[in-house]
């Protein structure tokens, strides 16, 4: 028998593009504007944030494919920062700046309202957090989302997606790296380390046990804190697998960490004398940037789980900043349709009328345009990036602004 009813709670395509994940005020507000005359009005929106979570002083836009395929079709114009351009909640004046701005008959797209803010909101928190963890352990350090299991399956792939714009190195979902494109990253439990344990007397035997059934691309981390102490582990791992094992990971459990980056100072010096200076140290286990920060200098992978997953979103909302040409909006917003523009020697912005050129105030140097064309009257006119070359342009931007 086909089942009929979903087995998971999650909306589909269909009903995300017909707007059944919107708010109910949406569908009763496109209803009293058409009976009333005004379906024809056209606006402009703006789409800001006054403050980014935690206070932080930037963040990465995420999910512009995603906004470009919901509003496809939608009779709209829609002009957007590239997907994975750094962005401030304000510019430099103070003025909230625009990371995307729509116009067209405000009847047409106002269903779109919940979803398109859903769509950013989540995955620019995610890809924000992900690269302050890159800012904080630098370029050459390994960074792998491994939180996928605290979240919705249905998101799964949406979360490794974001962690990778982030600039993740690696992503531990299967459907993620296929989203991605790249082969997903992962370890071994310590339910594999038990049973064999158990099977055969030593944690040795499930490392030996990956080493053997793996194929050689994969790389051997061996998981070392399950059931003796770290340093003791590593170094049974490192004789038992020899130039062969890549790392060791440590994952050690908040009951038993104490200091940790003195486990991993002692872990690094059981290894290095021994001659194991080719085995590097992976770190895991409920980190977050402060943590991070204090191992930075110390272990060469950061496995972060539910930190990165369930990182806060960044809050935007969805405003109308013009009327019929008309300048208006609500308390607390500026109204008047804006381009931000940025100075790319300083990373300053100012958001002022798409026609100005203005000069930057710090340097007084040519400011760009960030809000590109994405769609023209329902058609996606704006260029999408591959994943991996807007992972790129996040890691340029990254060297160029402070944590
Ligand atoms: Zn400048």
């Amino acid at each position: 028998m086909v089942r009929k009813e979903r087995l998971f709670y999650y909306a589909t395509d269909e009903e995300i593009k017909q707007g059944d994940t919107a708010d109910i005020y949406l569908f009763r507000t496109k209803e009293i504007l058409e009976r009333k005359g005004l379906a024809e009005k056209r606006v402009v929106v703006e789409v800001t944030t006054g403050e980014l979570a935690g206070g932080v002083p930037w963040g990465v836009l995420c999910g512009v494919g995603e906004v470009a395929r919901l509003l496809e079709g939608v009779p709209v114009n829609v002009y957007c920062m590239r997907e994975g351009t750094i962005f401030h909640a304000r510019d430099h004046n103070g003025i909230r700046a625009p990371v995307i701005v729509i116009e067209g008959a405000f009847s047409k797209f106002v269903l779109y309202d919940t979803s398109m803010l859903g769509l950013i909101c989540q995955a620019s928190g995610i890809a924000t957090r992900t690269a302050r963890i890159r800012k904080v352990i630098g370029h050459d350090k390994l960074l792998l989302s491994f939180g996928i299991r605290r979240m919705h399956p249905a998101i799964a792939p949406l979360i490794d997606y974001a962690a990778y714009i982030g600039t993740a190195d690696g992503v531990s979902g299967v459907a993620g790296g296929r989203l991605i494109g790249i082969e997903p990253s992962g370890t071994i439990p310590h339910t594999l380390v038990l049973l064999f344990y158990d099977a055969f007397g030593s944690q040795v035997d499930a490392w030996k046990a990956f080493d053997e059934i793996m194929p050689p691309e994969v790389p051997r981390v061996a998981l070392c804190d399950t059931l003796y102490d770290e340093k003791i582990e590593s170094l049974m791992a490192a004789e038992s697998l020899g130039k062969r094992l890549s790392m060791v990971r440590l994952d050690t459990i908040g009951s038993r960490r104490g200091n940790m980056p003195d486990i991993v100072r002692e872990v690094r010096r059981e290894l290095d004398i021994r001659g194991y200076n080719h085995v590097q140290i992976m770190v895991s286990g409920g980190l977050n940037e402060e943590s991070v920060k204090e191992l930075a200098h110390l272990a060469d992978g950061f496995g972060i789980g539910t930190y990165i997953s369930n990182s806060p979103t960044t809050d935007f909302s969805f405003d109308i900043v013009e009327i019929e040409g008309k300048p208006i909006t609500k308390r607390g917003k500026v109204s008047g349709k804006k381009q931000l523009f940025r100075c790319m020697n300083c990373y300053v912005d100012l958001a002022v009328s798409f026609n100005e050129s203005p000069t930057c105030p710090v340097c007084n140097g040519k400011m760009e345009p960030l809000l590109l064309p994405l769609i023209k009257n329902g058609k996606v006119v704006g260029k999408l990036s591959t994943p991996r070359e807007t992972r790129e342009y996040v890691y340029k931007q990254l060297e160029k602004i402070a944590l």
